[in-house]
């Protein structure tokens, strides 16, 4: 992949940051909250007031705009996340319950960041060449949804974790 100069850059990240809300506007209205059993795993977990914020949405496939196609591979996303806003593919729901907590760890951090800075550091690392392990925010979510599953007895703040790993 042939790096974007840091002017291509600027303005890509404008188009995403423009995008993700536009995103977000479109779906939420065909989304639904998280089910009941979703809601028992991810309770211990997080505060009501973030995971009632989140809607979710059932899509067939995640669309990327061309103009990102050369740093996200459409093909490979089983879901996405647009602020407080998820789109799950059918992948998803073979990969089970650890979905919906790592897609909350994504909502958390655009809380805590906010979409511009999400989108800086999320898009600074794809268009440096990072892996989808080695985006930052990625290894966070991968993180502690590996605590998640290894001990789902164990309940932790995970809302706590991602604001204090991420003001480091
Ligand atoms: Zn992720």
């Amino acid at each position: 992949m042939e790096k974007p100069s840091d002017a291509e850059l600027e303005i890509l990240l404008g188009r995403a940051v423009d995008w993700i809300k536009e995103q977000r506007t479109h779906h939420r209205p065909s989304s639904r909250p998280f089910r009941t059993l979703e809601r028992q795993e991810l309770d211990p977990f997080w505060e009501a007031t973030i995971l009632d914020e989140i809607r979710v949405r059932e899509v067939r496939r995640i669309e990327v705009p061309p103009e990102f196609a050369r740093f996200l591979s459409e093909g490979l996303i089983i879901g996405i996340t647009f602020i407080d806003t998820v789109l799950l593919t059918p992948f998803a729901r073979v990969m089970g319950k650890s979905v919906p907590f790592h897609e909350t760890v994504h909502v958390a951090q655009f809380e805590i960041l906010g979409v511009e800075q999400f989108v800086a550091s999320y898009g600074r690392s794809l268009a440096s060449g990072l892996t989808y392990e080695q985006n930052p925010l990625e290894r966070q979510a991968l993180d502690l949804t590996t605590r998640y599953s290894n001990n789902p007895g164990t309940p932790f703040n995970a809302y706590e974790a991602v604001k204090t790993a991420l003001e480091r």
